[in-house]
């Protein structure tokens, strides 16, 4: 058996090296109660067995199982690629229109909650955001992409800290001219829309390097907002968040955003091609498993 070190010019399988042991580890938080045992399963059967394929015509890809559970970090990497996949399409096909996109980049917090009541939490950072779009000030915010990230608070390990980071699509006139709005204005404006007595943090940036692409500004900033989880965070904390987190979405998109997500949907049904291109058997492969006691994976002989 060799190492996989002969071929790491297939960054998948590298990437799968790098979440796969924090997979583990998740399984093993979950396989510690009962009530999640096949969450456990799931997690330590993703990306287990993998085949990278060699075919001299492309580039060498894989294939392999994956669990598609929302907490696998594995899971999360690639609904974070899958992202990047579909936001550049709208881009290229943006700039390829003659559509010239304004952004602003938002992040929107509340204060800290208990971890058991992140549920409530949510739904209502959800209506407020509605209210807050819903807003005259607003009018000028044509779309909009938000993404849910839950932390573990930092003072007191039994709350949790729920934020939205925000890509907005906006008229070029409140990135810098009539409608601008400071970030003082926004905090206002998502303390008045949550309902709530005290000032929320909130941040906003300008998506308008100088001699930068706005587009790869926008990529870098959907990496930030979806980036998997690196961490275990304490088992009881962690197992409450999961369940809270049932039935709440990690994206919603809005307004012309949504109209722009279905025609990637409808102009790219075979998106996911590179990955059912080969032949799973009588393609040139080789065949990969998961040593968790190594760390790493390891070439089966055929
Ligand atoms: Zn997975």
């Amino acid at each position: 058996m060799n190492q996989f070190n002969d071929h790491q010019e297939n960054k998948s399988l590298i990437s799968l090296e790098k979440y796969k042991p924090i997979a583990d580890d998740t399984a093993g938080v979950f396989s510690a109660d009962h009530r999640y045992r096949k969450e456990a399963t799931r997690l330590q059967e993703c990306a287990s067995n993998v085949r990278i394929h060699l075919n001299p015509s492309q580039e060498p890809t894989n294939t392999t199982w994956y669990c598609k559970h929302r907490h696998c970090p594995i899971c999360q990497n690639r609904f974070s690629a899958r992202w990047r996949v579909r936001l550049q399409w709208i881009l290229r096909t943006m700039r390829a229109e003659g559509y010239k996109p304004h952004w602003l980049f938002l992040t929107l917090t509340v204060r800290n909650c208990p971890v058991t009541e992140l549920r409530s939490q949510i739904q209502a950072m959800n209506k407020a955001f509605s209210r807050l779009t819903d807003r005259h000030a607003l009018r000028h915010v044509h779309g909009s992409v938000r993404f849910l990230e839950v932390d573990q608070g930092q003072d007191d390990p039994e709350t949790a800290h729920p934020h939205f980071h925000c890509l907005l699509l906006v008229a070029p006139t409140m990135r810098g001219g009539k409608d601008y709005l400071s970030r003082d204005r926004w905090a206002q404006l998502w303390k008045e829309s949550l309902q709530v007595h005290y000032t929320p943090e909130v941040d906003v940036q300008r998506l308008n390097p100088e001699g930068q692409s706005v587009d790869e500004e926008v990529l870098r900033r959907l990496s930030y907002s979806t980036k998997p989880r690196v961490t275990i965070p304490e088992p009881a904390w962690f197992l409450e968040m999961v369940e809270q987190l049932h039935h709440t979405q990690r994206a919603i998109v809005t307004g012309q955003l949504k109209h722009w997500t279905e025609r990637f949907k409808a102009a790219n049904q075979d998106w996911h091609i590179n990955e059912l291109n080969v032949d799973p058997e009588s393609d040139p492969h080789k065949r990969y498993r998961w040593d968790p006691d190594q760390g790493s994976y390891v070439e089966m002989s055929s």
